[in-house]
């Protein structure tokens, strides 16, 4: 009853454009042009773009069912059009990359904490592009994220990716590493860090998975093996034709150890989390203070363009004080803790220099780190 319903229907829609026959069921038309070519529906609906205005000229002489399948068809279409919408916002397949300096491509990620929809691309990534081949710095926060970015990139430049920095173990720099050791990118990391990756990831992995929602495939930590990573403890200079880039570790400051970039054709830092523009800097796997040394001395080539680990990219020395006031308060409330003895519930009372006000995310970052950095203190003092 149905088909015959549907067939019926399709003949009437038919004969309203001069169709004389219709024959194999509801697939195919044949053309009343060229009675010997049997035509796809959907060929002929995406091609006879005059008939096709045709039928929406004569709707009005369309029966009541008529009508009715041709609203089935508009909501059908609609349905499937927000479908395909949210299936390539939900899979986050494209991302956005700005050519910010001559050949420097970056993912700008913005100062938020990690959550479902940003699914962790909260830091900053990379990339350099030579006459002859590309430097990634920072992968990102999954496998699916690098794909993502080195597709992206790809609009830019067909170039290899012959290196890739990153500039310490945590997730949103390091997690989507995977992708570029099966490309057999030449890779610089850590050493420290490197074994702090291997250590924690899969705990930390599990937490992402759990809490944000992350891909159970975002990374195998038993494909990561050493054989395919450079530690890189002091610095070396790379050539991406014309275009020499000097990478280097910082040493304990942020991390266990802290990569750099440096690119002498814009004469521009990328620093990684030694650097955050806008927010509080992030301290629970840190040394304060010699995080803040590491500031005041060994960002010692003159630079015109930063480019931190979070925040945007600047071009003024005195912006650096984002970072600096934050970890000058830290290193004060942690001292002050100590020897008056207050609790962790004291030092959020404690009053905010007004140079650190502006900085976002500064109580969580606050509570994420203080406690392991009381420890750090004490164990110092009693030494
Ligand atoms: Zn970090």
């Amino acid at each position: 009853m149905q088909t015959t319903l549907i067939k019926n229907h399709l003949f009437f829609f038919a004969k309203t454009i001069g169709i004389k026959k219709i024959s194999g069921g509801m697939g195919k038309i044949m053309d009343s042009k060229n009675e010997n070519k049997l035509r796809i529906f959907t060929e002929f609906l995406f091609f006879d773009n005059f008939n096709v205005l045709s039928i929406i000229l004569k709707i009005r002489f369309l029966n009541f069912f008529m009508i009715n399948y041709f609203l089935k068809l508009i909501i059908i279409s609609f349905f499937l059009f927000f479908l395909f919408l949210k299936y390539n916002i939900a899979e986050n397949n494209q991302i956005l990359l700005n050519e910010v300096l001559p050949g420097i491509l970056l993912y700008y990620g913005e100062n938020e904490e990690p959550n479902e929809i940003n699914k962790g691309a909260i830091a900053n990534k990379v990339a350099i592009i030579g006459n002859k081949s590309i430097l990634v710095y920072d992968t990102g926060p999954s496998k699916q994220f690098a794909k993502s970015f080195i597709k992206e990139l790809r609009k830019y430049s067909k170039k290899p990716i012959k290196y890739l920095v990153i500039s310490h173990r945590h997730f949103d720099h390091a997690y989507g590493i995977e992708v570029y050791i099966k490309k057999k990118v030449t890779i610089f990391i850590d050493k420290t860090e490197y074994f702090y990756l291997k250590k924690e990831g899969p705990l930390i992995n599990n937490l992402l998975i759990k809490n944000l929602g992350f891909n159970e495939n975002n990374i195998n930590f038993d494909d990561i093996s050493d054989e395919k990573i450079n530690f890189l403890d002091d610095s070396i200079e790379v050539n991406l034709g014309n275009r020499r880039v000097l990478i280097k570790n910082l040493g304990i400051a942020h991390t266990k150890g802290d990569l750099i970039a440096y690119d002498y054709n814009t004469n521009t830092y990328i620093t990684g989390d030694v650097i955050f523009i806008g927010r509080a800097a992030a301290f629970s796997d840190a040394n304060i203070p010699m995080w803040i040394n590491v500031i005041n001395n060994k960002l010692n080539l003159s630079w015109d363009y930063l480019i931190p680990g979070h925040g945007s990219i600047i071009n003024n020395m005195l912006e650096l004080n984002d970072t600096k006031n934050w970890l000058y308060f830290l290193d004060n409330a942690v001292k002050q803790a100590i020897s008056e003895g207050d609790m962790i519930s004291e030092i959020f009372q404690y009053p905010l220099p007004k140079e650190i006000h502006h900085l976002k995310m500064k109580s969580i970052t606050l509570r994420q780190g203080i406690k392991k950095q009381l420890n750090l203190y004490r164990k110092k003092y009693i030494e």
